[in-house]
């Protein structure tokens, strides 16, 4: 297995080089074992496969009122407030940081086709305090949306933006300012956070010609007291050890929990509730004298992207979490717009 480089800091508002260990041929890989991606003979025989029988209608995540601090929480505080699929607003003692913003109705190049958006986001974008970061996984449409990230940009000029190798182009092009590019293991402090760039295993790409071209990744903050993961898009790989032993204990995780049927196509890029549930495990196992974290789930409510009914991410990852035998009041499956606070007892 190919190692990652060591940790650097990445040059704030530079490029990281583009030596990393896990780039082939103009492509960024996945460095495990069969970590392959599906190409695009795949994608033809999962389409393929598609009926159109009808399903139960299934039951979406309803709002509710958020609880965010304006324009700041207090120092020493963490709290977690879900938008909508990967979109967190998380206040990290008296920072805002946002994951994976997307506002669009589509999650697609244009708003009349592509996967549409089956419920609002929970936090209208005028209703964000004011931005210090903004922490970007990879380019698929659902994690970077170009008229989120303008809509973004003109509301909140001086957010830093963090982004994995190759993502940083886009949002300069859509007008932010600082722009953070890191490579895995890399990471940078301002005001106080700590913010590092981990490994996942994903794919990327905005078009038929450009997979593969950028890097993918998780983000592990840490502030003061607290230290939180948020895990991007990712598949299981041999990896989530090695980041809770270099960033954690975590206090708060965010992990993806839906997209990952059929299996045989999915399981390359994306976790199932079982395997997201098992990433916990292993954080929490890495760090036995520490309450284990606090797991947020992600990805899943707002757009249909995979076979399996919509609804059934979180019934899986309630059973997976129950099976494991994990204190049920540490999976938080949120309504959209639900504020969570991590109490200090948590951690
Ligand atoms: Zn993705
Ligand atoms: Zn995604």
């Amino acid at each position: 297995m190919d190692r990652p480089p060591s940790p650097d800091p990445g040059a704030p508002d530079g490029v990281a080089s583009d030596t990393s260990s896990h780039r082939a041929n103009g492509r960024y890989r996945n460095p495990w074992p069969n970590a392959t991606p599906p190409t695009f003979r795949d994608v033809i025989a999962w389409r393929r496969t598609h009926t159109t029988v009808p399903r139960p209608r299934p039951v979406l995540p309803a709002p509710v009122p958020s609880a965010i601090a304006y324009p700041r929480a207090a120092s020493g505080t963490l709290s977690a407030t879900w938008v909508g699929h990967s979109t967190v607003l998380l206040q990290v003692g008296a920072l805002n940081v946002l994951t994976d913003p997307i506002w669009s109705d589509r999650a697609s190049p244009m708003q009349w086709a592509g996967p549409r958006r089956l419920t609002k986001p929970g936090v209208a974008l005028d209703a964000l305090p004011p931005l210090d970061a903004v922490l970007l996984s990879h380019n698929h449409y659902d994690h970077l949306d170009a008229r989120t990230v303008r809509s973004l940009v003109q509301r909140h000029p001086s957010a830093r933006w963090f982004a994995p190798l190759g993502v940083a182009r886009y949002v300069r092009q859509w007008g932010a300012r600082t722009v953070i590019e890191l490579d895995w293991w890399n990471a940078v402090d301002f005001d106080g956070l700590r913010v590092a760039c981990t490994p996942a295993q994903h794919a990327s790409g905005r078009t038929p010609f450009d997979r593969m071209r950028t890097l993918w990744c998780g983000w592990a903050l840490r502030s003061g007291p607290h230290a939180i993961f948020f895990a991007g898009d990712t598949a299981y790989h041999p990896e989530f050890a090695e980041i809770v032993r270099r960033y954690g204990p975590f206090d708060l995780c965010i992990l993806p929990i839906g997209a990952y049927e059929p299996r045989w196509f999915m399981r390359p890029v994306h976790v199932n509730p079982e395997e997201a549930v098992q990433i916990c495990a292993d954080l929490a196992g890495a760090h036995p004298g520490h309450a284990p974290p606090v797991a947020l789930a992600v990805h899943w409510g707002a757009f249909s992207l995979a076979d399996e009914p919509m609804d059934e991410p979180p019934r899986r990852a309630r059973a997976a979490w129950g099976d494991m035998g994990m204190d049920p009041d540490r999976l938080w499956i949120l309504s959209l717009g639900e504020t969570r606070r991590v109490s200090p007892n948590d951690s």
